[in-house]
């Protein structure tokens, strides 16, 4: 086999975009019925889009060491399922191990290559190879290879990793459909397999968490809503259904064949329906769907149950018990979830089996819609404007319906135990998406405080959205950066959607979370250098990882301690694991050559540390200048002064660092010597305790005379009452949650500096943080903000919530 792709057409073909991309998978995903055929199909249309000669998948295998070559076109087909290699061998097992594209132009110069005579291989030049990841996993990599040497820019890169991005998940659903109805052993080996792939398998003893508060769920999507309930019928329950066969098990068959082609084809319906109204990266939501309807195994196992049954409903309801018997193996809520996907095709083939439709009464304006699980075809099928919220008694935050509900802003709560059996169609009910919440038949008092909560949410945010674009700046004229704390790339939209001035705070352990494991060098320094573009020339502040403490990650097996807060966490961490520490410096540096990036040393409580890190800082730099990589020489190196060591020896700091960044969170729990996460001692945390301030204060007195910046980048930040005496302390940048960054602009425009250093000079004499709170409210009553028609009931009201906890 090979040159199956059209070698002698001129090369560099229209690099396809995403919409292109997704169309491309959408048609893989109709046109696969199993596992082989969907790798098969992903790789004729990648080598067709890039017009390469080989394109070739390999899949990561059981004991998660190997590589196996799973589908492949343009190498010989006999080498499917019998070329192996181990993940960090080849070019291919290094993109695996490296998690990140790796692109070479003579393959067989590369020190790395491995020759592989069964493949046919030699006759390749060019080589890049991109891995498959889900939710932070590695199950394979996917490689495209040329017969004469070419260069694959950053466009075709992009792309390339782009697919690999949207066909991950279709492999994953694919050999997850793969495994249902397998015998024990087969499972007992399947669980290895899926363990591999992040799906993990719970031991027999392990028992799921069970909820126990009534009326409470998880919350999905925030946003308060108050309407009356509309019932979404179950269509069909399938466990409890008044079939009555035909009798004649050949039109039983004929009549399940053709439920499952007009399923099919009202799925497809309503996938257009979904991309004409949201675009295509919603429809895509409908792959799992129309996998699994096409899906060579479900169609047989209903063959082979209708032949033993000879009832189609009996056949349909024993496969979905099958599936979900594997699916209930599965711990990853994630791919747990994915059982509303069968449960939602099952409905779709009994549906159309008993020849129904399924028909919903028409929504009222404002309804809270009350489901067994929240489907992406609800979306489809529901007038949305008339949705005020949506609350299911099962499901998760993660399924395909809740984040629809999310994406569309539709506030929505989950997993609310006994809710179809307690719930009335036509009665009043509050949701709380935020909260988790949701009331039924409030009493009028409830319902006239979330309607106040409601309305002054809605006002004050029209008003601060209407302060995007402008400035920080006091009354008299003192601009504060107003910043935002962050973690995962997802979180920039929300930076612009609320006109942060920049990246105060990202916190780069959130991507060791979000990926169950730290990224490697080359994968973090494109998810730094992302970020960096995206913000430029607005700064960007990484923090270097602070793991340990309260952000305990499991998977780095780290040393249970007796007293983790005080224990080996943070810098102290990133100081023993050198090697690890080194390549994020480098990434960082990597990613710093925009020039507007800073780079934030976290839980700094000697100078010994901060000279030790500067130094492997300048030793990242000798590394990527030697190897002409371009970074910024000038990288600004800041201190977090987070422990009271580091306040009290500020001066000295301030000497050898480029700036401070106060975290108040860890300050206020050394400080006070109470454990942040402890609801025992929370009435003890305060950050406006005069003794935190104090520490502020030194801190702050100390950058200004090194001539330094200084922010705050704690909760502390984004508090109402402390807004104006940090001002008042010298502090000139604060960095918050996103969405708390126009409020704070609001309290800066309606403060006076001198007046604010007033407070602050109150606040650091006062005896007692309440006496602070009084000093804060009052700088914000002055300053007409709580009487402000807008945000003054808003503001009010947070006030009041801060000044009581
Ligand atoms: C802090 O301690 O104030 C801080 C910002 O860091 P974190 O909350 O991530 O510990
Ligand atoms: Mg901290």
């Amino acid at each position: 086999m090979g040159g199956l792709c059209g070698c002698d057409r001129p090369r560099g073909p229209a690099i396809p975009d995403r919409v292109t991309l997704l169309a491309d998978v959408a048609e893989i995903v109709a046109r696969s019925h199993d596992l082989d055929e969907t790798l098969q199909n992903v790789v004729e249309l990648v080598a067709k889009r890039l017009d390469t000669d080989v394109c070739s998948v390999y899949l990561v295998e059981e004991d998660l060491t190997r590589l196996t070559l799973s589908a492949t076109i343009g190498l010989y087909r006999e080498a499917v399922g019998r070329v192996q290699l181990p993940v960090g061998e080849g070019l291919v097992g290094l993109a695996a191990e490296r998690r990140a594209p790796v692109v070479v132009e003579q393959a067989e110069r590369h020190p790395r290559y491995k020759y592989f005579p069964e493949t046919g291989e030699e006759r390749f030049s060019s080589l890049m190879a991109v891995p498959l990841i889900v939710r932070g996993v590695t199950i394979g990599v996917l490689v495209v290879q040329t017969r004469e040497p070419r260069h694959f820019d950053r466009r075709e890169v992009d792309m390339f990793q782009t697919c690999a991005q949207l066909i991950a998940p279709v492999v994953i659903n694919a050999r997850l459909l793969s495994l249902v109805g397998q015998s024990e052993e087969e499972a007992a080996r399947s669980s290895a397999q899926l363990a591999l792939q992040g799906i993990r398998v719970p031991s027999a003893e392990r028992v799921r968490a069970q909820r126990s508060v009534e009326l409470r769920g998880i919350a999905t999507s925030r946003g308060i809503a108050i309407g009356r309930v509309h019932r979404l019928e179950n269509p069909l329950d399938l466990a409890d259904l008044d079939y009555q066969p035909s009798g004649d098990p050949e039109q039983e068959e004929r009549d399940l064949l053709r439920a499952l082609h007009e399923a099919r084809r009202a799925l497809d319906d309503t996938r257009e329906e979904v991309g004409d109204q949201f675009g295509p990266d919603f429809s895509a939501v409908f792959h799992t769907h129309i996998q699994i309807l096409e899906d060579k195994g479900f169609v047989a196992k209903l063959r082979e149950e209708l032949r033993q049954t000879g009832n189609a409903y009996e056949a349909l309801r024993n496969v979905l018990q099958a599936y979900r018997r594997t699916f209930a193996r599965v711990e990853d809520p994630y791919f747990r979830d994915r059982m509303a996907d069968v449960e939602d095709v099952g409905r779709r083939v009994m549906e159309q089996l008993l020849g129904e439709r399924h028909h919903t009464k028409p929504l009222e304006e404002g309804s809270i819609v009350v489901t067994d699980n929240i489907l992406p075809s609800h979306f489809a099928r529901l007038d949305l404007d008339k949705i005020a919220a949506i609350v299911s008694e099962h499901g998760g935050p993660t399924s395909h319906g809740a984040i629809l509900a999310r994406t569309l802003e539709i506030p929505a709560v989950t997993g609310i135990e006994r809710l179809l059996e307690i719930v009335q169609p036509g009665e009043t009910a509050i949701v709380d998406g935020g909260e988790g919440n949701v009331f039924l038949a409030p009493d009028e008092r409830l319902i006239a405080e979330y309607q106040r909560a409601r309305q002054r949410y809605a006002i004050a945010i029209g008003h601060l959205d209407a302060l995007r674009d402008l400035a920080a700046e006091t009354r008299d004229g003192r601009c504060i950066a107003l910043t935002a704390n962050c973690g995962l790339v997802s979180d920039l939209r929300l930076v612009e959607q609320h006109g942060a001035d920049g990246i105060g705070l990202f916190r780069t352990e959130m991507l060791a979370f979000a990926h169950r494991g730290f990224p490697e060098e080359d994968e973090q320094e494109q998810l730094y250098e992302r970020v960096a573009r995206f913000l430029a020339p607005r700064p960007v502040t990484f923090r270097t990882l602070d793991l340990g403490g309260d952000k305990e990650m499991p998977s780095l097996g780290a040393t249970p301690e007796e007293n983790p807060q005080l224990g080996c966490r943070s810098i102290r961490l990133s100081l023993l694991n050198l090697d690890a520490f080194r390549a994020q410096l480098r990434a960082v540096l990597r990613a710093s050559s925009s020039g507007n990036v800073r780079l934030l040393l976290p839980m700094i409580s000697s100078i010994g540390e901060l000279r030790r890190a500067r130094e492997l800082v300048e030793e990242a730099k000798q590394e990527l200048g030697s190897s002409g990589t371009p970074f910024d020489a000038a990288i600004p190196v800041g201190v977090m002064i987070e422990v009271p060591a580091a306040a009290l020896t500020a001066e000295a700091l301030a000497r050898e660092c480029d700036f401070f960044s106060i975290g108040t969170n860890d300050l206020t729990q050394y400080t006070l010597a109470v454990d942040r996460g402890n609801e025992r001692v929370a009435h003890l945390y305060d950050p406006l305790h005069p003794a935190v301030l104090s520490l502020i204060d030194r801190s702050a007195r100390a950058a200004a005379r090194a001539g330094i910046p200084v922010s705050v980048c704690g909760e502390m930040a984004s508090n109402p009452l402390a807004v104006p005496i940090l001002v008042g302390l010298g502090i000139t940048e604060l960095s918050s949650t996103p969405s708390a960054v126009p409020i704070v602009k609001e309290i800066v425009h309606g403060l006076d500096y001198g007046e604010a250093e007033e407070d602050a000079r109150r606040a650091l004499a006062a005896g007692t943080a309440e006496e602070v709170h009084a000093i804060g409210a009052a700088r914000l009553r002055h300053a007409g903000l709580l009487e402000h028609p807008d945000i003054g009931p808003w503001l009010s009201q947070i006030v009041q919530r801060e000044s009581l906890s």
